[in-house]
């Protein structure tokens, strides 16, 4: 493992039956608290693809995405929950273990053709992230991959984005 990977593993917190029995939570709080793990992140991340735009997934892809599109000299763009957005969007909904989850980008916020690497901290079932290229693409924009701190493998997300490089920082 790298030396990049073990930095990370060893400051990703595991908290049982978080949000609901039975789910072990990856939290990385401890981190974004560490500023020479974040900044060895960042540099990582921004130095991936050559980018127009970064987009950040709501909450926790923001913290990461925002520095990364920084030291990239690439856009930012929010993928929200939706109805948080203010302008025209664009929507996608998928399914959650129970229910389901709806995530909203601007309309305009891409120029066509900009070329976007989407940013989150974990990659799980893969919904989220699958739901986020839909939405990427819907509006315009060529989806170069997608980077995550953690990967869990297990639950087999990567096979739901076919075809899109995933760079996980982390694989469990
Ligand atoms: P997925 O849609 O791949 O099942 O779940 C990924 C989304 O849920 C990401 O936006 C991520 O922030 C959040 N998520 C799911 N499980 C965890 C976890 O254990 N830790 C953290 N930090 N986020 C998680």
């Amino acid at each position: 493992m790298s030396e990049l990977s073990t930095m990370i593993l060893d400051r990703i917190r595991d908290v049982p039956d978080y949000p609901q029995p039975g789910v072990m939570f990856k939290d990385i709080t401890p981190l974004l608290a560490d500023p020479v793990a974040m900044a060895a992140v960042v540099d990582e991340l921004a130095g991936l693809d050559e980018v127009d735009k970064i987009v950040g997934i709501e909450a926790r892809g923001f913290i990461l995405a925002a520095p990364v599109a920084y030291r990239a000299s690439a856009g930012f763009v929010p993928v929200r929950k939706k109805g948080k957005l203010p302008a025209a969007t664009l929507e996608e909904s998928y399914d959650l273990e129970y229910g389901s989850a709806t995530i909203e980008v601007h309309r305009d916020a891409f120029t066509p053709g900009d070329r976007v690497l989407i940013v989150d901290d974990v990659l799980a079932t893969g919904g989220t992230a699958e739901a986020a290229v839909e939405l990427v693409r819907r509006a315009g924009g060529l989806v170069v991959g997608i980077a995550v701190l953690m990967e869990l493998a297990f639950l087999k997300g990567r096979e739901r984005l076919d075809g899109i490089p995933v760079h996980s920082l982390v694989i469990v």
